[in-house]
């Protein structure tokens, strides 16, 4: 049986060593705050939005909220984010993605500062990962290396393999686990024999977005498994699932991540503690 990697455990200890540091900068006379916008009313957002809201709170961060109608334009956000990046007290900036349709999400977040992008998406900081430098680095990714490493999980060395090149997990993974000296693969739908590969890993981690598509046939016994993916498999169901057949495959792996209860949660723990490394 596979020994449970407990992502609310450990985003629980990243929020109050957030919160630590947040009294520590109070205490200095510094005030922490993250602008939040939100474009339109998309239900999932709203939750998005809100759970983020709720961590600031519970770290001592201020929340700023904009609440953009559906239909307002390009230049009213780009204007919006000029004023951020300009207002000194505001430390990280986040759009909640995705927007609506008639919006163009590369010059949105090209307009962020990057000093202030704590979602890691801006160019100038995909570029300081991939060369080594310091810089936000993408929330999932981010808190699937505090994963790793808070459950002694060994990197250094390891065969790992990534299924998606994803720009916000699976290519941000890929250079994290190289910057923790792995040895890195990765898959995507073009991979043949995919199976064949992902069976070399010591780690494996997937962000397929393809429910419960990799089972027991393609992990090595004893792995270490990453499942990035989340689907509630019908509309009704309370149920999530991810991309990884847990059933299937917790018998065969070393260590594994739930879901819910895995990577779900640190997404939101590294949100704070990028926003708390804005100001130190
Ligand atoms: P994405 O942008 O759709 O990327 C999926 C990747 O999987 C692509 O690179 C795609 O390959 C690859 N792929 C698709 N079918 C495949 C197949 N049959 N065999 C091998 N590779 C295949 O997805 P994403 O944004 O990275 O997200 C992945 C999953 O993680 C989703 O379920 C999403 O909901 C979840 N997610 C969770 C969190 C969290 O906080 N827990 C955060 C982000 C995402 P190609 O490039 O060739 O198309």
């Amino acid at each position: 049986m596979a020994e449970l990697i407990d992502g609310k455990l450990i985003s629980a200890q990243i929020k109050d060593e957030c919160k630590e540091k947040v009294a520590l900068l109070k205490e200095k006379g510094i005030e922490v705050t993250l602008a939040v916008i939100q474009v339109g009313e998309d239900p999932a957002s709203s939750v998005y939005v809100n759970n983020k809201k709720k961590a600031c709170e519970y770290i001592g961060a201020n929340s700023l909220s904009y609440n953009l109608k559906e239909d307002s334009t390009q230049e009213e956000l780009l204007k919006l984010i000029d004023d951020l990046n300009s207002d000194d007290k505001v430390n990280g900036i986040l759009v909640q993605l995705p927007l609506p349709k008639h919006f163009d999400e590369d010059e949105v977040i090209r307009r962020i500062n990057p000093d202030k992008d704590v979602d890691g998406f801006h160019p100038i900081n995909v570029g300081r990962l991939s060369i080594g430098e310091k810089g936000f680095v993408s929330c999932t990714p981010a808190g699937i290396i505090q994963l790793l490493k808070r459950s002694n999980v060994e990197i250094e060395g390891k065969e790992c393999v990534i299924i998606g090149r994803s720009n916000i997990v699976g290519k941000p993974m890929s250079m994290l686990m190289l910057r923790e000296n792995a040895t890195v693969t990765i898959c995507h739908s073009r991979t043949k024999n995919l199976s064949e590969v992902t069976k070399r890993a010591d780690i494996l981690i997937v962000a397929i977005g393809k429910p419960k598509m990799i089972d027991a046939s393609y992990v090595k016994e004893g792995a270490v498994v990453i499942d990035v993916g989340i689907h509630r498999p019908d509309p009704d169901s309370k149920k999530l699932c991810g991309d990884v057949d847990f059933e299937s495959v917790e018998p065969v792996a070393g260590k594994i991540t739930p879901v819910p209860g895995g990577v779900g949660p640190m997404t939101i723990a590294m949100l704070m503690s990028n926003l708390v490394n804005s100001v130190e």
